[in-house]
């Protein structure tokens, strides 16, 4: 079967394609078929749309109070304007390791005891096209020859090439970073009108939906008041 992003035969990938990624706590069990993404399309995704998606909000902060380990072995770590954060073994706990000792001795002394996140994505277009890619292949891992159809091929050109001008929209559902939530990852498929067209991603206390045809228009916005709901639109 042709790649499920590129249509063409070339090389299958030799790694095993994680449809949630690693770095967001996806596992083993949850892959897309093997062969059904190309070697060329699989090290693209994941050097260059994956690292930048996961690195803007809410991935990169998902990643730290989640406890996520990289494949280096280290913790998840991001910048901030205080220090490096990073992920810890404790829920709910984040670590700073301060950027310098002004910064540290006030910490210390109770004097600086709240920091603020900026809680909007800056480079949507990675995310949009990370949150696609999955829906594609949860589509695939449930029905390979379905994720073939000709109704995925826009979403699989924006995921893979968008175009200058092209747009799409994903929605996030939640606010609170640090909660009760356990911190497990999930990618469900809905359905829309018509058989999967569109991926619900849950991730700690953070929804994501987005989706995976053109004909798909979000409804009811005024519904979706924020912050407890972002509706993000996309342009390239
Ligand atoms: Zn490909």
């Amino acid at each position: 079967m042709p790649c499920l992003f590129c249509r063409s035969n070339t090389e299958p990938a030799d790694r095993r394609e994680h449809i949630v990624p690693e770095s967001l706590g996806g596992d083993d069990s949850f892959c897309a078929p093997k062969g059904s993404v190309c070697n060329r399309c699989n090290q693209y995704f994941g050097t260059t749309v994956e690292r930048e998606a996961l690195d803007d909000y809410p991935f990169n902060i998902l990643r730290i109070s989640n406890g996520i380990i990289t494949k280096r072995g280290k913790w998840a770590s991001m910048k901030s304007d205080l220090g490096r954060l990073s992920a810890s073994p404790w829920k709910n706990t984040i670590g700073l390791d301060p950027k310098n000792v002004e910064i540290e001795n006030r910490i210390l002394s109770g004097g600086l005891d709240r920091m603020l996140v900026y809680a909007e994505p800056r480079k949507p277009v990675a995310q949009c096209r990370l949150l696609i890619k999955m829906g594609l292949e949860a589509v695939s891992f449930a029905d390979e020859a379905f994720a073939q159809r000709d109704k995925y091929n826009a979403a699989r050109s924006f995921a893979r090439s968008p175009r200058r001008g092209d747009r799409w929209w994903y929605l996030i559902c939640g606010t609170h970073l640090l909660n009760d939530d356990d911190g497990s990852a999930s990618a469900t498929l809905l359905h829309v009108e018509d058989r999967w067209n569109m991926l619900h991603f849950h991730i700690g206390s953070f929804d994501f939906f987005v989706p995976l045809t053109k004909e798909i228009l979000p409804t009811d916005l005024e519904k979706l008041p924020e912050p407890d709901y972002r509706f993000v639109e996309v342009r390239v």
